[in-house]
């Protein structure tokens, strides 16, 4: 047996079989490629669904980090520690936001978020104690965790784990009608994504995202954009948001804000809204500590140059541009998303989602199907024009091949 097989065999007798990995057993990365266990090289076209976004082993993520292990990684907060301040301080300025409120991974910031929505209605809004309603989107991803799962539609990530967190109204995503009738005097946030990354790069309709906005701020409602996977970058700006001209009260963010390198997340909001916390009330013991304040500080810098949503937006439009010219041939029904993300539907009779990433992966290229025989393309900022063509050329060769 081949190194790649006993190491799968191995991980599939040892672990929980909660994921479907492609077959590739990765052995290191530089840049947008791969290198597995047998030396073979890949195209990364996901990014860790988009942690990636300034590229694997990334030099100055990688030195910022290398020197902060040299000198401490944790203090819990009980301490303060020399990375916070400028950490907090950075992260709020790059959202135009006052206060942060670090955790580690997406989940627990969108946790973190619910929670703050609700402390924020019943101590500033007035919402009766426990009536507090959150409004979010069918086909959402926001996480795992119990109460995320619980607000979800999507029937594999929720079944068998009940029971669930109420307090969850659920409306269709892009209907700013349903939107306005949903909301109470009892509603205290809108949860959404401004594009949602796990349905399949689903942009919503022109407007949508706009008027979410001018409805929460009629009626009192925090607007809560989950950023995880949109922000930081990937559409071309450094929010999603901004494409509508849209500021939320809250930026959940997550993912690229570690780099790849450190689990680094954060809830990201005004004074008002963050300020309702007081000791104990909420917390993480690795929630905002040295190594990730020091890695998620490189990431800021990096994002301040504008260079890289520059350059998501530059080969965005050529990626955009090539994938359209895929549409109508039968082979590609749609193609969705902004800056260097893409949702693919492929034809179904040319195969499932899985099947067209296996067949991409035996031609050098790493992709993630999402639901029935939809392909996801977000490959780092930092991979190169050429490197782009030449996985689209992999693509085009699929589908060519049928
Ligand atoms: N929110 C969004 C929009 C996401 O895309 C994800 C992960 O894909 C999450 C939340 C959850 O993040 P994590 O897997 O770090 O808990």
């Amino acid at each position: 047996m081949s190194t790649t097989e006993n190491a799968i065999a191995s991980a599939e007798a040892h672990s929980a079989h909660n994921y479907h990995p492609l077959p590739v057993v990765v052995a290191s990365a530089d840049g947008a490629w791969m290198t597995d266990v047998e030396g073979r090289r890949y195209l990364d076209m996901l990014a860790g669904y988009s942690a990636l976004n300034f590229g694997h082993g990334n030099r100055r993520l990688i030195d910022a980090a290398k020197t902060q292990l040299d000198r401490v990684t944790l203090t819990s907060r009980a301490f303060h520690h020399d990375r916070f301040a400028d950490f907090c301080t950075q992260l709020a300025e790059l959202c135009g936001m006052e206060m942060v409120l670090p955790m580690n991974t997406g989940a627990e910031a969108v946790e973190t978020a619910v929670k703050t929505a609700r402390k924020w209605g019943y101590r500033v809004k007035g919402v009766p104690d426990g009536m507090a309603k959150i409004i979010v989107a069918s086909d959402n991803f926001h996480g795992r965790t119990t109460t995320v799962i619980s607000f979800s539609t999507d029937h594999e990530a929720r079944a068998d784990f009940g029971p669930y967190t109420p307090g969850f109204e659920i409306v269709p995503y892009g209907d700013l009608t349903a939107l306005a009738a949903a909301m109470t005097e009892n509603t205290v946030a809108v949860l959404m994504e401004p594009i949602q990354g796990e349905a399949g790069v689903l942009v919503p309709p022109p407007g949508y995202l706009a008027g979410v906005r001018q409805l929460t701020r009629e009626r009192n409602v925090l607007f809560v954009a989950d950023e995880i996977q949109s922000g930081l970058g990937r559409t071309g700006r450094t929010f999603a948001c901004e494409h509508e001209e849209v500021v939320p009260d809250m930026y959940v963010l997550g993912k690229a804000l570690g780099g790849g390198v450190v689990p680094v997340s954060a809830v990201v909001s005004s004074a008002a809204v963050l300020g309702v916390y007081g000791p104990g009330e909420h917390g993480s013991t690795f929630g905002g500590n040295p190594l990730a304040c020091a890695v998620a500080l490189e990431v800021i810098a990096m994002l301040r140059t504008g260079e890289f949503q520059q350059r998501a937006a530059e080969l965005g439009d050529h990626l955009h541009h090539e994938l359209g010219l895929l549409i109508g041939g039968g082979a590609v029904e749609a193609v969705r998303g902004r800056g260097l993300w893409a949702g693919i539907d492929i034809s179904p009779a040319l195969g499932t989602g899985r099947e067209i990433s296996e067949k991409l992966m035996d031609r050098g290229v790493l992709v993630k199907d999402t639901h029935g025989s939809t392909i996801r393309i977000a490959p780092p900022l930092v991979i190169s024009k050429e490197d782009l063509e030449w996985g689209l050329d992999q693509l085009r060769g699929v589908l060519a091949a049928g």
